[in-house]
């Protein structure tokens, strides 16, 4: 029996920590469950993460007990543990906190102090005589009974402290404990009731006759449903039950998914003879059961789709498991409906649109082997298989798999890494590869397979390349032509612009005063609906003012343009024709995403505008044009995968167009034609694209000829921010000088690229270095050091890892 046992807590710590195993656990306690610990005056939840017989030297005295488990069974296993360790040193992230990310959302506890009278407390209610604002407080909390430290600084703001709470403790008013407040989301039971069979002698009265007729012919109903069908069925059921011809039991059942396709089925295609080349190859990588990492590109269009589908069969054929990982905008009905036409209820679910129940009862399907594929966006990559046979990563260039926030994990980098672990078969596929994906195929660490062609011979569309320098107007002649053709044509068209709301921003021309958000570093976007000034970040927003609030001049005016200026010129210019626009302003309400999309596919919109919701993984046959309004708003972002990220939107765009028997077209505005990442889109070219890109990524060392970390501090002050960054630099320097961190280059400190986001103001530093290794070790130096120094001052460090090259 083990006598200790290691714990990731769920707080942002490096270290893990040790307990003593009550006698009571010894038996049931093991490792990959969910434990109540101690931790200074609180107690919290962490992840059991090793046992051992004795403790670590040194520290046997101050060693606590566990004070509660709170699984009956391991929520993850060995193999996940490695795979989260991975994460936790990589990305320099705690582990319980790792763990944490990887579990469904509700399912992790939270302790919190707990408030409640003591006698005293109630008597000195009782006996009067309390100032009013204590009798006050006093009276919710006897009224609460039990009521969180948290929720009572929040009924009475200003009124009470923490401090003040904590002095009634002392003075034995008021009790405060650390206690767990049972959030968690639990499984969800259902009654039934069951027909037994058999007879009864005495002859049964008519309305418990109509029940048992009903219920003999179905078996088996959920209790609910005998309520709605019959008046006050209780009663009927219980003497039943008491005869013996019911029985009623309690189930878990699934809470129903909110997205369900209900679109056109998909008969199973014959494959091309380019598919069944490629296919081949996978196949003997899945039937290896060896690591067989693999980068399919295939242009838009060329059946990607049922490669996977078919990969997938293979590998649940052998007994294992699948993993397929699609951007969280393109999980479609249309994806959807393919993959359960194939797997039908052996298919989970996991993506950020479910509510944490589903999400939860999605994760147990999987978890308790019940499904052996799971489908979903990046956290879909933490699916609790424990055969994984398989993990596709469709549209493996996508950026929605980085996680921007808390852990920094690319889900595509993962897949690659919980593939090696395990030894899978990997799938990237993309028409547009990223940079990093593609080197990797071309230095033999990927096996490269290309789809150059799409499905029925289907040409691609046609692009056209337009130099707004000599235009006027948001639509250039040669767009709005085409436009009118094709609605002679009685096509569909889709215009993109990768921008919402009306005006990009608001500017006087008298006075020059533009509108600024308070919390960011950006200009407020003007939405014409609600005439209102909105920031996209941090979604601040005011009315729009009708005149200058600085020089009360009379012509403010909206510059740059969104979408729904776009959608409004179209009708203007198109009035007998049924305009609709896509994007985060019209599908905030569940499902209208769907519905749009359901309108476009049944032909009632002739024009759909939309933002880069309109790129991704749909498939129309009648949208025979597309254009796009502006090429220029992502070439401009202050990053150096700027132009790749052009060209991927310029390329998933166009290849929307012509997916049926008519040849589409693409026009692109732009105000740099010249610009290779345009010229590469409009000829479809990728190689081409990609030679010129790597080049200028040699150049300047950034990934893939380097990787970056990036350490970033955001603080509430501004001073004290850029003082703790000028620190982190001086650290840095003198690691670097102690010839700590071989071959690194320090960029920075700087102000970041948006110095201010959601009130908090942000700087940074940049090492790049060759090797990860060396990299690492300088980053975790480098955390340590600073991490002393900002303690309690207010500035938080943030380290960001980019990318990930493991093999
Ligand atoms: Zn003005
Ligand atoms: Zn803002």
């Amino acid at each position: 029996m083990k006598e200790i046992v290691e714990v990731a807590v769920g707080l942002p710590l490096y270290k893990t920590f040790h307990y003593r195993i009550p006698e009571k656990m010894k038996s049931s306690l093991q490792v990959g469950m969910r434990v109540l610990v101690p931790f200074k005056d609180r107690k919290v939840t962490g992840f059991t993460i090793d046992l051992l017989d004795q403790p670590p030297k040194g520290i046997e005295e101050k060693l606590r007990e566990v004070d509660n488990l709170l699984d009956g069974a391991p929520l993850i296993d060995l193999q996940m543990l490695r795979f989260y360790r991975w994460i936790s040193d990589y990305y320099l992230y705690p582990l319980g906190e790792v763990v944490k990310t990887g579990l469904p959302p509700g399912l992790h506890l939270k302790s919190e102090m707990i408030l409640s009278l003591t006698q005293d407390g109630i008597e000195s209610l009782t006996k009067g005589g309390l100032d009013p604002i204590q009798e006050r407080i006093f009276r919710e909390i006897e009224r609460c009974g039990k009521v969180t430290l948290k929720k009572m600084l929040k009924i009475f703001p200003g009124e009470t402290s923490r401090s003040q709470l904590f002095a009634w403790k002392r003075k034995g008013l008021v009790n405060i404990a650390a206690g767990v407040e049972g959030k968690d989301v639990r499984p969800k039971f259902e009654k039934f009731v069951q027909y037994c069979g058999g007879g009864f002698a005495k002859p049964i009265p008519r309305k418990q006759a109509e029940v048992l007729n009903w219920l003999e012919e179905k078996g088996e109903v959920p209790y609910s449903e005998l309520g709605r069908r019959f008046k006050s069925s209780s009663k009927a059921v219980q003497s039943l039950q008491a005869k013996g011809l019911v029985t009623i039991c309690s189930r878990e059942v699934c809470r129903d998914l909110s997205i369900r396709s209900e679109l056109k089925a998909y008969p199973r295609p014959e494959l091309t003879s380019d598919q069944e080349g490629i296919l081949v190859e996978i196949l003997k990588g899945i039937h290896s059961r060896r690591f067989s990492p693999f980068l399919i590109h295939g242009v838009t269009g060329s059946g990607k789709t049922e490669i996977y589908l078919r990969a997938i069969e293979e590998v649940l054929a052998q007994g294992r498991e699948a993993i397929v990982l699609v951007p969280e905008i393109s999980l479609t009905p249309q994806l959807l409906s393919r993959f359960e036409d194939r797997f039908g209820k052996n298919l989970a679910l996991l993506h950020s649109g479910l509510g944490k129940g589903e999400r939860y009862d999605q994760w147990r399907k999987i978890w308790k082997g019940e499904v052996k594929t799971a489908m979903g966006a990046r956290s879909a990559i933490f699916a609790p298989f424990k055969n994984v046979g398989i993990i596709i990563v469709d549209e493996e260039h996508d950026p929605s798999y980085k996680q921007e926030e808390k852990l920094k994990y690319h889900a595509r980098d993962l897949a690659v890494v919980r593939a090696k672990q395990v030894e899978a078969t990997l799938l990237l596929g993309s028409a547009t590869p990223s940079l990093e994906s593609f080197y990797n195929a071309e230095k033999g660490k990927f096996h490269l397979l290309h789809l150059p062609e799409r499905i029925e011979g289907r040409p691609l569309p046609r692009v056209e390349v337009v130099d707004m320098k000599g235009e006027e107007g948001l639509l250039s002649g040669k767009l709005k032509a085409s436009l009118q053709k094709n609605i002679e044509e009685k096509k569909q068209s889709l215009i993109f612009l990768n921008r919402r709301g009306f005006a990009n921003f608001i500017l006087c021309p008298e006075c020059g005063l533009t509108f600024k958000c308070p919390n960011c570093s950006v200009t407020l976007t003007y939405h014409l609906r609600d005439r209102s000034l909105q920031c996209h970040y941090c979604d601040y927003r005011i009315p729009a003012p009708g005149d200058c609030p600085k020089c009360e001049g009379h012509r403010l005016r909206g510059m740059g343009i969104g979408t729904e200026r776009l959608e409004q010129e179209i009708k203007r210019l198109f009035p007998d024709i049924r305009v609709e626009r896509m994007d985060r302003d019209t599908t905030s309400r569940k499902h209208s995403h769907l519905q749009i999309l359901k309108r476009l596919e049944s032909g009632n919109i002739d024009i759909l505008v939309g933002t880069q919701m309109i790129v991704k993984g749909h498939d129309f046959p009648n949208v025979t044009f597309v254009g796009v309004a502006s090429a220029d708003t992502s070439l401009s972002f202050p990053d150096f995968r700027s132009s790749e990220r052009t060209f991927q939107l310029l390329t998933q765009v166009a290849g929307r167009a012509g997916r049926g028997k008519t040849f589409g077209e693409v026009v692109i505005q732009t105000f740099n034609p010249d610009h290779y990442s345009i010229l590469k889109a409009k000829d479809h070219d990728f190689v081409g694209f990609y030679q010129e890109e790597i080049q200028f990524r040699r150049a300047l060392e950034y990934p893939p000829f380097s990787r970056l970390i990036n350490f970033r501090l955001v603080g509430n002050s501004e001073k004290r921010t850029k003082v703790m960054a000028e620190e982190m630099g001086r650290i840095g320097q003198s690691l670097l000088k102690r010839g700590h961190g071989k071959g690194i280059e320090i960029l920075g400190p700087s102000a970041a690229p948006f110095a201010k986001m959601r009130g908090k103001y942000r700087w940074q530093m940049l090492a790049k270095g060759k090797r990860s290794q060396l990299l690492h070790q300088f980053a975790r130096e480098l955390a340590a050091k600073l991490e002393a120094q900002i303690k309690g001052k207010g500035v938080n460090l943030d380290i960001d890892v980019d990318p990930v090259f493991i093999l």
